[in-house]
């Protein structure tokens, strides 16, 4: 089958991978749309040491299992539910786990892809392809909400305006917070104007210690530090960027100001489909191409340059 392969010499895309075997509660997806994700270019640039099909957002139709014919998404940690932290409630954070195209498991930048099936969820009839590829990332985004308890006149700064900064600001908005999105590219951030957030341009505004809550949204180490300008004291910082660089960085003002860092990751799908079948997300402005499976090595660039938000891979183009 095709599949675009994070290999030693790097990038790849292949005709002659061979096609999924299922293990015992797997199902196998054709897939129809796959998203690149801040992740995927992490880990091209070592991130993890992850080595396989690369891929991990995406919309497929079941070929097998109870969905069968049905478009599917997705939840990317495959747990082993018998440990101690699955049985606690925590499966996304099992140390059994494989993670689709980030580790140990083969992505979905390919043909087909096996996946538990107790992973998957149907596509509301009201939530297109395209639109559909967003539960993963959106998920993330909602995750903030499962973490951080909220006042409805809480001031959140959003730093970053990329992908995932685009869909945070937006699932915060809805909770009544007054949001404002700190970014380096006027044309992303008009996006976001268009959807009623306020934004800045971060070489014209000096941060000032305003906010409740800051969620690092820049994929770029100097994001911690940043979001600590932002903070008053005793607010909250949400990290929300994986990085294969490390940080440094003094943590006294963490001390000082009584800050709280919450990491955060993968979220829950439920919330994230319900808002883009109620249209309570808008999703379309962020698709900057669509490419075919094939042209994955330029979809990568596309996806890598500054004015780029999601790039869609058609796979069953
Ligand atoms: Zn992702
Ligand atoms: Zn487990």
């Amino acid at each position: 089958m095709r599949a675009v392969v994070l290999e030693k010499s790097g990038l790849v895309f292949r005709t002659d991978y061979p096609e999924p075997t299922l293990c015992e509660g797997e199902v196998l997806v054709r897939v129809l749309r796959a998203g690149i994700c801040e992740t995927d270019l992490q880990l091209i640039r070592g991130y993890l040491g992850f080595r396989g099909v690369l891929g991990h957002e995406f919309v497929g139709v079941a070929e097998t299992g109870r969905w069968k014919g049905r478009r599917v998404v997705c939840e990317i940690n495959c747990s082993c539910h018998r440990c101690s932290t699955c049985q606690s409630g925590l499966p996304n954070h099992c140390p059994n786990r494989t993670v689709l195209g980030i580790v140990n498991r083969d992505g979905c930048f390919a043909d087909l892809v096996a996946v538990p099936e107790r992973n998957l969820h149907a596509v509301p009839e009201e939530v297109s392809t395209d639109e559909a590829v967003f539960a993963e990332p959106l998920a993330a985004a909602f995750e903030i909400l499962a973490q951080v308890s909220f006042h409805p006149k809480d001031r959140v700064v959003v730093l970053g305006d990329g992908r995932l900064g685009h869909l945070c600001a937006q699932v915060l908005k809805q909770t009544g917070a007054d949001v404002l999105v700190v970014g380096k590219h006027a044309e992303k951030l008009k996006l976001l104007e268009q959807e009623a957030i306020a934004t800045g341009l971060a070489d014209q505004l000096s941060p000032s210690r305003v906010a409740d809550l800051v969620v690092d949204c820049t994929g770029s180490p100097s994001g911690l530090e940043q979001g600590l300008k932002w903070l008053k004291p005793r607010g909250t910082l949400v990290l929300k960027t994986t990085l294969a660089a490390s940080h440094t960085l003094s943590l006294a003002p963490v001390v000082i100001d009584e800050i709280t860092i919450v990491g955060s990751r993968c979220g829950p799908f439920r919330p994230a489909l319900d808002a883009l079948a109620e249209k309570r997300v808008n999703v379309r402005p962020l698709i900057s191409a669509v490419l075919p499976l094939e042209q994955a090595l330029e979809a990568f660039q596309h996806a890598q340059s500054s004015t780029a938000l999601k790039v869609l891979l058609a796979v069953d183009e």
